[in-house]
């Protein structure tokens, strides 16, 4: 096995990655970046790749999803980052290196800024792989307000406080929101549920599961069925946004980082520093409430500069 030293290795390639890489970059610390090949069932890219229309990343107030991430790697690579298409495994955190293993070599790194992202959990009920993105998505906040879902009955999936919270942002463009709920009880906070309860607008639909999405070109019909009774029904559906949690990409690192509860890297406070010194996370891997592109990448800047200051003082 041959080995290579580095000043900064990034793990990722969402915009969270490719705002560490710009930064550290033009801060001259040579990163190499890995930026996974269909990690955790995503493209290189990350999760905007899997979308059409971004019409929230300031700067643009129209893009797609690919065309912003071949932007921002395009960024990465004319400010100096190198970039190598592959999946990191495992990592080894020892006291003042990280071992970063790329098939035959190891990589010897004083820094490693984590932006691996989470995959949004889908249930692939029949009809989802034709109508993903033509009126089926995971994401309520950044697509809900497409034209395609104005004035429109929507129905979210999930009982935590995202399809609380989606539901009730639906709630001003589409004419009805329906919430399916597996069980009898929401998971979500109190104050969600309360929310949810008070909006005229939502029509919670207890015990119920989806089975089947239909429609012409786009979603238009969502086949249902009450758990308790069997009773299978359709309601006429234009959007179908799935809010039944995410899974973040941390399985690789082997328990050697402190997660919580579901996973996501705990970060300090304030900062992008995890529980070992010179390892950092940004983005989605260690954030479960904003998940934005525009979040992930500003995480992305504060790991760079974590990362920049870390090094200066080592
Ligand atoms: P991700 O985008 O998740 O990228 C992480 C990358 O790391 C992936 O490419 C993954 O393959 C790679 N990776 C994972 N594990 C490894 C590994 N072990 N080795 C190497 N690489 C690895 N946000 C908005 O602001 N506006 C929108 O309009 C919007 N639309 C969305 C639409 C959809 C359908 C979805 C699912 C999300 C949307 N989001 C939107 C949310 C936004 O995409 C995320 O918040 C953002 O992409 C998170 O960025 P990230 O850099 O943390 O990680
Ligand atoms: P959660 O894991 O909390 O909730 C997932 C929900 O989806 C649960 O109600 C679960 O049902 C349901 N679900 C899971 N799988 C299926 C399935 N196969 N079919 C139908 N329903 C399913 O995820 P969230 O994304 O809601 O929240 C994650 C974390 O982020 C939580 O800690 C939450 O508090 C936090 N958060 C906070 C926000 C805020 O404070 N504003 C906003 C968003 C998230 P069941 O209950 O039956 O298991």
């Amino acid at each position: 096995m041959s080995n290579q030293k580095k000043q900064v290795v990034i793990i990722g390639s969402g915009p969270a990655g490719h705002a560490a890489a710009i930064y550290t970059a033009r801060a001259r610390l040579e990163p190499l970046m890995f930026e996974g090949s269909m990690a955790g069932g995503v493209a290189a890219g990350g999760q905007l790749t899997t979308t059409t229309e971004v019409e929230n990343y300031p700067g643009y107030s129209h893009i797609s999803g690919p065309e912003l991430m071949i932007k921002m790697r395009e960024q990465a690579i004319q400010c100096g980052t190198e970039i190598i298409t592959r999946t990191i495994d495992k990592i080894d955190i020892k006291e003042d290196c990280i071992m970063v293993y790329d098939g035959d070599r190891i990589i010897e790194a004083k820094s490693v800024i984590i932006a691996t992202g989470a995959t949004a959990k889908r249930l692939n009920i029949k009809g989802e792989e034709t109508y993903w993105q033509k009126g089926m998505s995971a994401c309520a906040v950044c697509d809900g307000g497409l034209p395609i879902f104005r004035d429109k009955p929507l129905a979210v999936i999930g009982g935590g406080d995202s399809a609380a919270e989606e539901a009730t942002y639906l709630t001003k463009f589409a004419s009805k929101v329906y919430l399916l709920v597996r069980k009898d009880t929401l998971r979500a906070s109190k104050v969600m549920q309360e929310r949810v309860m008070e909006n005229d607008k939502i029509d919670v639909l207890w015990n119920t599961e989806a089975l089947e999405a239909k429609g012409d070109n786009v979603l238009t019909t969502l086949t249902i069925t009450n758990n308790k009774t069997s009773q299978i029904t359709e309601i006429a559906v234009n959007g179908l946004f799935y809010a039944i949690g995410h899974k973040p990409n941390t399985d690789f690192l082997d328990g050697q980082l402190n997660l919580d509860e579901s996973g996501y890297i705990v970060t300090v406070p304030g900062s992008t520093k995890t529980n070992k010194h010179g390892v950092f996370a940004c983005g989605d891997v260690q954030d479960k409430i904003y998940r934005q592109a525009i979040t992930a990448a500003g995480s992305g800047c504060m790991a760079a500069l974590d990362a920049e200051k870390y090094l200066a003082g080592h």
